[in-house]
């Protein structure tokens, strides 16, 4: 155990073969009732784990609420279990619609793997995380609406909106202590994923670096990451996260640059990412969908920008500068 902060403790759930490495649970205690944020992968392991947890700091399941950040397996998996229980689950409406509809997100997935030219990669659904450590069954929850307040353990939290990792992600913001509760926003050491959601969903980069903008004016003393060491100085982490985006454009434009017309998988080949395989064909399956997403976040933002278009023939975008 872990005490974060007056009445907020921190717990770490283990996420098995993943790079993330665990999840920091984050506990709220209150006289009247107490809060959980995220509640990790739905395996037996976990499920153990967040039983003694409960037993641990003394939180009974009718009096405490769940809090979910985003649709992530990592932070939603044991949502239906603890529902189950009797807790209260809250959940932005964008995020809890995704959760109660996984055929839709699973195939947009899909069908974006398609766009960017991962067909000629089997891609297999099946093989991805976020698919194997899902919640189970459908997820009643009450909506946590943006500006709203949910007043638990002595503070006011202020639900935020931190949308770009996913389209709909929220974070709580407690005013008077200056604590942020930030969910994938913003982390220590790793940067965020920000990946291409589909056409509807827009420039979600952009909108991304639009929240770290936000961020960054906020007076925050704690803040409160969902992964890894707790940051110091949010804004320090917000301008390497910038500069970081910045690099990645330029390395876009490079790739774009090499050919006429690029898929999103050619110019995902012409990056550099840490991953030991020799070249992108060598990639394990989850991370050449985790790559070319992101590249094709990136590709996305330059066109929004003008900087870049596409046309597309059967099935796949291809890509083009157009300065
Ligand atoms: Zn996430």
């Amino acid at each position: 155990m872990q005490g974060v902060y007056q009445n907020i403790f921190m717990e770490a759930l283990p996420l098995p073969n993943n790079p993330l490495k665990s999840l920091n649970l984050f506990i709220i205690k209150g006289d009247k009732r107490s809060m959980i944020i995220d509640c990790g992968f739905n395996t037996e392991e976990t499920r153990e784990i967040m039983l003694n947890i409960f037993e641990k700091h003394g939180l009974d399941f009718e009096n405490t609420i769940l809090y979910l950040t985003h649709r992530h397996s990592d932070h939603v998996g044991l949502a239906t279990f603890l529902r189950d229980k009797g807790l209260e689950v809250y959940i932005s409406r964008v995020e809890g619609n995704a959760v109660n509809d996984p055929n839709h997100t699973w195939d947009a997935t899909f069908k974006n793997a398609m766009l960017q030219g991962l067909g000629e990669d089997n891609f297999k659904i099946e093989e991805h995380p976020g698919y194997k450590y899902a919640l189970e069954g459908m997820l009643d929850y009450t909506e946590a609406g943006i500006g709203d307040t949910l007043s638990i353990g002595g503070y006011d939290f202020e639900i935020i909106d931190l949308s770009g990792h996913t389209p709909g992600m929220t974070g709580l913001y407690e005013r008077k202590h200056q604590l942020l509760f930030c969910g994938d926003h913003i982390l220590k050491k790793i940067t965020p994923n920000i990946t291409f959601w589909g056409f509807e969903w827009g420039d979600s980069l952009g909108t991304y670096l639009k929240n770290l903008d936000k961020v960054y004016e906020m007076e925050i003393a704690h803040l409160f990451s969902s992964h890894r060491e707790l940051l110091a100085n949010h804004r320090e982490r917000i301008d390497e996260l910038k500069q970081h985006h910045a690099k990645r454009l330029a390395e876009v434009k490079k790739a774009l640059s090499l050919k006429e017309y690029s898929s999103v998988r050619d110019v995902t080949k012409h990056m550099h990412w840490d991953i030991r395989s020799r070249s992108f064909d060598e990639f394990p399956q989850s991370q050449k969908s985790f790559a070319t997403g992101e590249a094709h976040a990136h590709i996305e933002h330059l066109r929004h920008k003008g900087e870049v278009d596409f046309i597309q023939k059967d099935e796949k975008l291809y890509y083009f500068l157009t300065v």
